[in-house]
């Protein structure tokens, strides 16, 4: 871990990754993204949610593929899929001592929006205010992760030196342009407390080159690094 003496940009993916997927705040998410998909398209659910989930595989993100192929309103769709129960969330005062424990910048990197990613972090206790940036998927045009013109732009926005700063994420593929960047890359692995609906694909590359670390609990790795830096 002696590489991570030379971070000063710590980046975070917000979904999976900064709150346990065990949790399933996400799979509200991903029941609203079906509701809206049968909505659009006048599908019933069971082919909503298979239209759904292509969108995503093709697309990036669902809200990407319904932008490119039925013309929606991101803003709808964001306000509708975003309007869950946070009450699962769990408290994690010692996430938020340990980030405010790194040394530099805290940033999130989201394919959701900056309103979801304040919720969910005041939910969790942890404040917002600690992260010296939120890019959201508004930010991104719509472009979603792991496309590499988002992420120049992200790179710019916060003057970032990428072999300086390391990435926390849960979807492997999204590690590509860090990576490519010279990030220290972290997955964060769904570990195997529950029956979790993960896609086959989306883990595929669990192993890949341009992941460098992986751990099931982003808490306890900062803690591992803070101990090293010490
Ligand atoms: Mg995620």
């Amino acid at each position: 871990l002696q590489e991570f003496s030379d971070i000063d940009t710590w980046v975070f993916d917000l979904d999976n990754t900064l709150y346990p997927r065990s949790c399933d705040l996400f799979s509200q998410i991903d029941v609203r993204m079906t509701t809206y998909v049968s909505q659009v398209t006048g599908l019933g659910p069971v082919e909503a949610r298979r239209l759904q989930k292509d969108l995503y595989r093709d697309y990036g993100t669902t809200l990407r593929g319904l932008m490119v192929t039925r013309d929606i309103e991101p803003e709808a769709f964001l306000d509708h899929v975003h309007d869950i129960d946070y009450s699962p969330l769990p408290k994690t005062p010692g996430l938020e001592e340990k980030l405010r424990a790194l040394p530099g910048r805290c940033l999130i990197y989201t394919n959701g929006s900056v309103a979801h990613a304040e919720r969910t972090l005041e939910a969790m206790g942890v404040d917002p205010g600690l992260f010296d940036g939120i890019f959201d998927i508004i930010a991104s045009d719509y472009d979603p992760k792991p496309s590499a013109a988002p992420f120049s732009r992200f790179l710019d926005l916060y003057d970032l030196d990428g072999t300086r700063a390391a990435m926390f994420e849960d979807l492997p593929r999204n590690l590509v342009p860090a990576k490519e960047n010279g990030m220290v890359t972290i997955l964060i692995e769904a570990g195997n407390d529950g029956d979790f609906k993960v896609e086959s694909w989306e883990h595929a590359e669990k192993q890949a080159a341009h992941i460098d670390h992986a751990t099931v609990d982003v808490e306890d790795f900062l803690g591992k690094i803070l101990d090293v830096m010490a």
